[in-house]
């Protein structure tokens, strides 16, 4: 079986001790073993901060974007292969590894078209400059340096090479160098990545590292100058930040964490409208791409409560139509969950939600044979969606709650408010007053909203995060801010305000006077 070493202070390695088992979600096929025991992360981390920073340092913003260009063309080129091992190791349809590696490839494009648009510098000027006197001789100007810490990545295991890229891609680009640590269960497609990256050389040494395995202390070893940044569960997110290093270091943390995004059909969309049929869409490519385990998922389907008996209906009736089964077959259109840990969680959930509204269609009852599979679920609840499980927890599988709400925009923000926080939620609407209502009432709990209409040509629905905008979002979605084009390298940069002079600060940064 293959062991999957860890590419730490410029080569590959293996860990010693009892190693994991990386295996086929669909058929429990082992497929890979991995352990990190024994590694010298702090090391690692030392040769990132003194060998890649430097090297990134020295570079240009274009020159940096250039670098994640051939990122890019290196994994494009192995892109069937990347596919393939998302197929056996991540249980997605090939569809969903698409979208997965896909994504990866298009975020380092997108940044390094950043790159290049930002030129030659490589300081970030945050702004106008300030008068501070009474002549403008005094004079401020902020500007963004990079931080000379290394930016550890820690990546949930839905999106191996998205997770992994689009972490690195605005870490490189403010110019931090980076490790990166894959989630185990899933890492074969992170782990061979970093192995395309290397084989072709793209980066400068130290620039990139791949820890493969537990993440043991590896993030009580931060310090001041460093950043984390995670994906993954509310609950690591939470230990991660109560870290003593953490809080004494004041260690930069950004938190991508659980979400219960919401989807709400307006009160002017009728049943076999444009508008309704791209609600449903939407709802049912959330609930099922990935087998239901994406961030940005629907989990909350909030609906007129005159409309919700036909709505479940259809959802239904869309729902019957997914084929469940090996993603190695052409015809499955939902493969298994990740793991069999995720799997008891989905369960355990359903029991919970079921437990207090009615199920729609599916369950979770074991699925007979190999593999970690659940069909969909969908949950109905008769009246205004007080139940607490539909708000408490994020079931990170192929199941939503259908809520009835009274048609007032007013009233779905208050219900989608009860979460505490989303990645994104959805608006299904044309009716101006409803849109006023609902979209800027549930704006502070949300990190974006995405407004669905028929008109937009090949639309992603909300489930896709693009780079260009910022992914993340209040509360129990972890507080966190990722991505958003050349937003996104103020994490890895410190801000700095300058005071003093004008021409002095103006010939130190190369502005040209007015
Ligand atoms: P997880 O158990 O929190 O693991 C996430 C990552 O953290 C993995 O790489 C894991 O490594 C690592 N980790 C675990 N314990 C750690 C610790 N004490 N210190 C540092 N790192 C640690 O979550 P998961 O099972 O991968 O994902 C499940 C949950 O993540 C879902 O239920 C969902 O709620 C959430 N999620 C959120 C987003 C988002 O963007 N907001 C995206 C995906 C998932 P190992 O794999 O080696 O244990």
């Amino acid at each position: 079986m293959k062991p999957l070493s860890s590419y730490l202070s410029g080569r590959w390695i293996d860990g010693s001790g009892a190693p994991q088992t990386l295996v086929n979600p669909a058929t429990e096929e082992p497929l890979a073993q991995v352990t990190s025991d024994g590694l010298d992360l702090a090391a690692a981390l030392g040769y990132a901060r003194d060998k890649g920073g430097p090297a990134l340092r020295a570079l240009s913003f274009a020159e940096r974007g250039a670098l994640l260009k051939e990122m890019a063309k290196a994994i494009q080129a192995h892109r069937d292969e990347l596919l393939d091992l998302a197929v056996a190791n991540g249980g997605n349809t090939r569809s969903d590894a698409k979208f997965d590696v896909d994504g990866a490839i298009f975020t380092l494009q997108t940044f390094a078209e950043v790159g290049e648009k930002l030129g030659t510098a490589k300081t970030l000027i945050d702004g106008e400059g300030v008068q501070l006197g009474r002549s403008p001789r005094f004079h401020g100007q902020h500007v963004c340096v990079p931080r000379h810490g290394v930016a550890v990545h820690i990546n949930a295991f839905n999106f191996p090479a998205w997770g992994l890229a689009e972490k690195a891609a605005s870490a490189l680009l403010a110019g931090m160098p980076v490790l990166a640590k894959p989630a185990t269960s899933s890492a074969m497609v992170a782990h061979r990545a970093m192995e395309i990256l290397v084989e072709k050389k793209v980066l400068p040494d130290g620039a990139l590292s791949v820890l493969v395995g537990a993440p043991r202390h590896l993030a009580a070893l931060l310090g001041s100058q460093d950043v984390l940044a995670f994906t993954g569960s509310g609950d690591t997110g939470a230990r991660i930040r109560a870290l003593p290093n953490i809080i004494q270091e004041s260690v930069r943390v950004n938190i991508e964490a659980d979400s219960l995004n919401a989807a709400l059909l307006g009160p002017d969309v009728e049943p076999g409208s444009d508008m309704y049929e791209t609600f449903l869409k939407d709802v049912l490519r959330d609930m099922t791409q990935k087998a239901g385990q994406k961030c940005t998922a629907i989990r909350r389907v909030l609906v007129p409560g005159e409309k919700a008996a036909t709505v479940r209906d259809d959802l239904a009736e869309g729902l019957k139509a997914v084929r469940v089964g090996n993603p190695a077959l052409e015809e499955t259109r939902m493969g298994p969950l990740a793991n069999g840990a995720q799997l008891a969680d989905v369960r355990e959930g359903v029991g919970r939600l079921s437990a207090e509204g009615k199920a729609a269609f599916g369950s979770a009852a074991p699925i007979a044979g190999k593999g970690f599979f659940v069909s969909p679920v969908l949950v109905e609840f008769a009246k205004d969606a007080l139940a607490a499980s539909v708000h408490a927890r994020e079931i990170f599988g192929p199941v939503a709650s259908l809520l009835p709400y009274s048609g007032r925009g007013s009233d779905a923000a208050e219900i989608v408010a009860r979460g505490n926080g989303c990645l994104v939620s959805s608006v299904y609407s044309e009716d101006a007053e409803f849109l006023q209502e609902a979209v800027l009432g549930i704006a502070p709990y949300n990190g974006r909203i995405f407004l669905g209409h028929p008109k937009i040509e090949m639309s992603p629905g909300p489930g896709t995060v693009l780079p260009q905008l910022t992914h993340g979002g209040p509360g129990r979605a972890g507080g966190g801010e990722e991505l958003g084009g050349a937003r996104s390298l103020a994490f890895y940069m410190q801000r700095v305000a300058l005071e003093g002079s004008r021409p002095v600060i103006q010939k130190l940064l190369g502005v040209q006077p007015a």
